[in-house]
């Protein structure tokens, strides 16, 4: 790896998902925070100004000093984070991939083109190649899926290999730092669980059969079972819980579904890429595990905890799956993905 950094910016550098992107590229090995964009609002003040600051970690002074630019493809950085809003995403990702620019989301907007990839890097790090026939020339748009679907491709990828999956049924438990900052007011959420986050549903249904999906030539052949999927707001700061109940096309005991998850890995455990977790997949024994406040971070957040596995009466097995939405499911996943671009010679033409 050259030593010399990549300059990065971060659209909508000033929302939730936006800071945590600030905190985990600070002294990232491979990237540098160059410019941060924002909206009209933000644009011109100090970032120190313009950010109200929700991160565990102090915001350093080198970036509070940074002045906040508009989400215009004038930047010098031509790898650039998104972040934004999904009011805004579309246009303001697609002119900067026609100006030259390789865009990372995390928004929904460009996630079912069919030409832009959908990537959990442990999983579908081959349908990159999608990019190279994207109509941007030098950019490029690449995408990063929903925070609750990244837990639960994890946690199937292993088990469509091995046993193949007919069907399943998931209930999630979402974090309110899902909804992005100030999010859910505290009279909604605290004391409460709303039974309704507006079109989750129908992205958990849709983005695992993409992400599971294969490449052929030019376009992705999506994986064909079926997603029943019901989405619950709580009283949880960060991370998503995910009850799931799944019928596979292969009988197998529980052992040895344990077994595929605690040896799954992927390219970029095998590229030894720096926000890689060793173990993407910790499978926790206790059984009243796994819990958010106590598993969010493993792997510093890039970990998918999966607990209590056991037979189901409807389907053949039931189980949970916690993982972190801002970390894995947000940020983390997308800096993940940078690396996976980077070691694989995506990014060469920009460097
Ligand atoms: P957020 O806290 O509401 O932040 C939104 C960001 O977009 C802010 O920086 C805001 O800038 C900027 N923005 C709003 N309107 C704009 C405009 N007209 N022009 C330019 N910038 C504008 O949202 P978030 O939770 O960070 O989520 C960001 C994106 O990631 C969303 O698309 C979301 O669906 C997705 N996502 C979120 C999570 C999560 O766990 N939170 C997980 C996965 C994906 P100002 O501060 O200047 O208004």
């Amino acid at each position: 790896m050259s030593e010399k950094k990549i300059k990065v910016g971060i659209l909508g550098a000033t929302g939730s998902v936006g800071q945590k992107f600030i905190e985990l590229l600070t002294d990232h090995p491979w990237f540098e925070i160059s410019e941060l964009a924002a909206s009209d609002r933000s644009a011109g003040k100090k970032y120190r100004d313009a950010v109200n600051w929700v991160m565990q970690t102090p915001l350093q002074n080198e970036v509070a000093e940074k002045i906040v630019l508009n989400c215009k493809p004038t930047l010098n950085s031509k790898i650039v984070f998104s972040a934004l809003d999904a009011s805004v995403a579309g246009t303001i990702e697609e002119d900067f991939a026609k100006a030259g620019y390789v865009v990372i989301s995390n928004a929904r907007n460009h996630r079912f083109d069919d030409d832009v990839p959908l990537i959990v890097p442990e999983i579908n790090s081959d349908h990159l190649e999608l990019v190279k026939i994207q109509k941007f020339g030098k950019g490029a748009i690449v995408t990063n899926p929903n925070c609750s679907t990244i837990g639960l491709a994890m946690a199937l990828k292993p088990l469509a290999d091995n046993f193949g999956i007919d069907s399943l049924n998931v209930v999630t438990m979402q974090a309110i730092s899902g909804g992005g900052y100030p999010g859910v007011p505290s009279m909604d959420i605290l004391d409460n669980v709303i039974p309704f986050i507006g079109g989750e549903e129908d992205k958990m249904e849709a983005e695992p059969k993409k992400i599971l999906g294969t490449i052929t030539g030019k376009k992705i052949e999506y994986a064909k079972f079926v997603v029943s999927a019901q989405c619950n707001r709580v009283s949880v700061i960060d991370g998503h819980t995910e009850c799931v109940q799944v019928k596979l096309k292969k009988k197998t005991s529980k052992d040895e579904i344990i077994n595929v998850w605690n040896n799954f890995s992927g390219e970029p455990q095998k590229l030894n890429l720096p926000s890689a977790p060793i173990k993407p997949i910790i499978y926790l024994d206790g059984e009243k595990y796994p819990q958010p406040r106590m598993h969010r971070n493993l792997g510093n957040g890039m970990s998918v905890a999966i607990g209590r596995l056991r037979e189901d009466p409807l389907f053949d097995y039931k189980f949970v799956i916690l993982s972190h939405n801002t970390i894995r499911g947000a940020a983390g996943g997308t800096i993940l993905i940078a690396e996976l671009m980077k070691a694989k010679g995506y990014l060469d033409k920009h460097l």
